[in-house]
């Protein structure tokens, strides 16, 4: 197989978006959240665990305790109730109460707009923090591309990111080939893609719309021809 020019992978992830933002016009973040805090501790909360579980629990968490002050005064047995069914309760209660302290002692009680100061607070990574800089504060601050399970997948099935495993080398090799205006909605269209499409036992090659950018969906379906 001959290698691919990054030239020509930049025009073929293009087409890819393209034909995705088609197939999911309304592609957003699925967390619910009226602020950056809720985003921020929603997405801490949807470490191992999905958005719609998630949101069964928030409602009654943000009703307690609505911003980093609060949050931050906060018994952590009484949020680790709450946040029970999420799993990995006792860690995800912890991080909730440790990341308000440190927003309302280093940021005056407002969640960060940089990459470099959000991930500096307590339970948050890259991923976490390209969430909130996409969603809230559109895309600046120095927000890179969100990875997660649905976009390793997807973009490796694309040939986008080799056998690349790491996800902070998974989100600079697809930096490299996608325009920044696009780095926001390509995570929501992974998500979104892999939950409707390219699902992760059995991907449904045959009506997916990027089959025919895509090398694994060839040889899935037989280099099926479009
Ligand atoms: Fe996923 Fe198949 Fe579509 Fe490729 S063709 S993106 S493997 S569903």
């Amino acid at each position: 197989m001959t290698r691919e020019s990054l030239a020509l992978k930049k025009k073929r992830v293009a087409l890819i978006i393209d034909a995705l933002n088609r197939t999911y016009p309304e592609a957003a973040c699925t967390l619910d959240h009226r602020s950056p805090f809720e985003l921020l501790a929603a997405t801490i909360l949807a470490a191992q665990c999905t958005d719609a579980k998630v949101n069964t629990v928030t409602p009654e968490l943000f009703r307690r305790w609505p911003d980093a002050f609060a949050m931050a005064s906060a018994d952590s047995r009484e949020v680790e109730d709450i946040v029970h069914p999420l799993g990995f309760f006792r860690q995800k209660s912890k991080s909730l109460i440790e990341m308000s302290r440190e927003i309302v002692l280093n940021h005056n009680g407002e969640v960060p707009s940089t990459l470099t100061e959000l991930t500096k607070l307590r339970g948050v990574g890259r991923k976490t923090a390209n969430v909130v800089l996409d969603a809230c504060f559109g895309g600046a601050g120095g927000a890179g591309i969100v990875v997660d399970t649905h976009c390793k997948r997807i973009s490796r099935r694309l040939g986008l990111i080799g056998r690349e495993t790491d996800p902070t080398r998974i989100e600079f090799a697809l930096m490299n080939i996608i325009q920044s205006s696009d780095w926001p909605v390509y995570g929501h269209l992974m998500v979104w893609h892999g939950r409707a499409i390219c699902l992760a036992r059995r991907p449904l090659c045959e009506v997916c719309p990027v089959l025919q950018w895509c090398p694994e969906g060839k040889i899935r379906t037989g280099g099926m021809k479009l």
